[in-house]
């Protein structure tokens, strides 16, 4: 990296100093200080140093539109200018957030009809939750309490969702999960024994979650949580067909089936929701990140008409549903929302990822040849490589002490970024906005870093 100015030097100071860093080790970052960006435009990023890296991440799977849509900005600016503030409490409402509730009921599956709008993905899940012991207890089955979710899911860090999170990093230390929340395997074709075979693995998921009502006592269970695609596990791609059969399962238990799309959401495995795919209508889903490419801070917790009614229908007149935030159904960040839903469609943003998404799927498919790539994974514009010791045995790294900070070094110097999940698994999330050539980019410097790796 090029020289770095007395002021930066003077914020890496404060950073090291002051800043407490989510998922980070707090102190190995001490040691090493933050990477500072500065500007970004399209799909690239420049560094304090003026170093440019090319994003193949979309910032943490969210910046859907890439950076620099001054139409974006323009309709934060505008509200910004005309209220920027209005509380959603006590029957007050933005012109933003009533607009974006109907369209989110309007894009979303038809089962869906409310839409309570949060700050994120984490308070969204949390909103599910409570909305979901509410809704049980409302309609006098107070013993269904229990939640399943799946090995390696990412539902946020909240202290609910960071129990139905079932990555071990989210749970040590903070007394996770409790006791009411269970986990059944990860359908993950390249390391499930039923890998091999697209039906037996979504029979075996099936019967997992069978097996664990059955455990539990269905008159206990109150939902299960899932990814369409489980995102900060390592990129686990389930087959065609699987979201359904798990949909139908859930109806069948008795349990409120609740789709997290917060990285699947909006274009991002191809159609505008992976429930779209299967035409799967969940009792609840949870949408941030693409809601406003990360402009600005925004989630949604989607309800159905039953969940909303169960809910509305036991709340004496006069006692409000206990639920709430200073922040939530912010205007700006709604005014934001409905410009990036607006470009998805109309600026044929998600039109585009649907063009290159075959390319993108070739050029991860292409780096299976190399010594290190045991699987290579996608849907739409999400995908993974996984780093294997041994293709023949799929050994894989294992929590290789420092690997993610050596691929993340040679990344940075090949002027690329991406995710590498600490297991040796490498995540890819551009934005929607990616052409052939930025694909093409990408994945030559990608190679690059798995050559200087060997
Ligand atoms: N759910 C999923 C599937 C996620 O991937 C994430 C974040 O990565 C969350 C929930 C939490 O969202 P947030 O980070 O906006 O709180």
């Amino acid at each position: 990296p090029a020289a770095r100015s007395a002021d930066t030097d003077a914020l890496v100071r404060l950073d090291r100093a002051h800043l407490v860093h989510p998922v980070t080790n707090w102190r190995q970052h001490e040691e090493r200080g933050p990477l500072i960006l500065t500007e970004a435009r399209g799909p690239w990023l420049k560094d304090a140093s003026g170093h440019e890296l090319l994003d193949g991440f979309a910032g943490l799977w969210c910046v859907n539109v890439g950076y620099g849509q001054e139409s974006v900005v323009r309709a934060a600016t505008e509200q910004l200018h005309k209220l920027p503030y209005a509380t959603g409490y006590f029957d007050f409402a933005s012109e933003p957030a009533i607009r974006l509730a109907a369209k989110l009921v309007d894009i979303t599956p038809p089962s869906l009809t409310r839409a309570y709008l949060t700050l994120g993905g984490s308070e969204a899940v949390d909103a599910a939750a409570r909305f979901i012991v509410q809704y049980w207890n409302a309609v006098g089955r107070p013993a269904k309490k229990h939640f399943i979710s799946q090995e390696r899911g990412y539902h946020g860090s909240s202290s609910t969702g960071a129990g139905l999170t079932a990555l071990p990093v989210f749970h040590r230390g903070f007394d996770l999960p409790l006791p009411t929340q269970h986990y059944i395997p990860s359908p993950n074709p390249y390391r499930h024994p039923q890998g091999g075979d697209a039906q037996a693995l979504i029979a075996a998921s099936v019967a997992s979650l069978r097996a664990k009502v059955a455990e539990l006592g269905a008159d206990n269970v109150a939902a299960f949580f899932c990814e369409p695609v489980q995102g900060s596990g390592g990129v686990i791609v389930p087959p065609v067909g699987w979201l359904k059969a798990m949909r139908d399962a859930a109806r069948e238990l008795d349990i409120l089936f609740v789709v997290d799309e917060v990285i699947t959401g909006f274009g991002r495995t191809g159609p505008m929701f992976a429930c779209d795919a299967e035409g799967v209508e969940p009792d609840l889903m949870t949408l941030a990140k693409g809601l406003t490419s990360g402009y600005l801070p925004m989630g949604a917790t989607m309800l159905s008409e039953k969940v909303y009614a169960g809910i509305a229908d036991a709340a004496p007149a006069g006692v409000p549903v206990g639920h709430g935030a200073t922040y939530s159904a912010h205007p700006v960040s709604a005014a934001v929302a409905l410009e990036v839903l607006r470009l998805y469609t109309e600026g044929g943003v998600i039109a585009n990822a649907q063009r290159v998404a075959p390319a993108f799927a070739a050029a991860l498919d292409g780096l299976r040849s190399h010594p290190l790539v045991g699987d290579a994974r996608c849907r739409g514009l999400l995908g993974a490589l996984e780093l294997v010791s041994s293709k023949a045995t799929k050994r894989g790294f294992g929590a290789v002490p420092g690997l993610a900070e050596r691929l993340f070094a040679s990344a940075y110097r090949n002027g690329v970024v991406f995710r590498c999940f600490g297991d040796g698994v490498l995540g890819f999330a551009p934005a929607l906005t990616y052409t052939h050539g930025d694909v093409e980019q990408l994945f030559a410097r990608v190679r690059k870093v798995l050559d200087e790796a060997l």
